[in-house]
């Protein structure tokens, strides 16, 4: 599912569109579901999982972060909750965004 709403969001991104609702869920789901993964691992693994001799430990500490930055778990729940109540709408862009255009990339 997090692969797909990360790919949903890359699409509209790609094309130039708005994509902030998309991004925000993509972002939302992708870290908080990586952050159980990895929770799940430790307990798993019981005292092997919160030892530093295995690298179990650091998949919890490391999917911790971006729960946090890019906007907090709490703020993209609150975000993705008032686009479904109507409390919040997009504006227009000011401009359009450029669509991702594969010849430019640096050869
Ligand atoms: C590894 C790491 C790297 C970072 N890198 C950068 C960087 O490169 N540049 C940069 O500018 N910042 C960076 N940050 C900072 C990050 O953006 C902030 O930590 C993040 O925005 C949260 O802000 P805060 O720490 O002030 O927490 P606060 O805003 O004080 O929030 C504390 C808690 O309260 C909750 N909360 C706050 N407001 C609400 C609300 N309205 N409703 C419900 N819950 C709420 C939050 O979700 C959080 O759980 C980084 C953070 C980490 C952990």
């Amino acid at each position: 599912m997090s692969r797909l709403l990360v790919y949903r969001a890359g699409e509209l991104k790609n094309d130039g569109k708005r994509n902030t609702r998309e991004t925000s869920l993509a972002k939302w789901q992708a870290c908080d579901f990586a952050n159980k993964a990895a929770d799940d691992a430790v307990q798993i693994h019981g005292a092997y999982g919160f030892s530093d001799e295995y690298p179990v430990e650091r998949y919890l500490r490391n999917s911790k972060a971006p729960v946090i930055y890019e906007g907090t778990r709490e703020i993209h729940t609150v975000m993705q909750a008032e686009y479904v109540l109507g409390y919040r709408k997009d504006k227009e862009l000011n401009r359009m965004l450029p669509a991702w255009d594969q010849s430019q990339l640096i050869k």
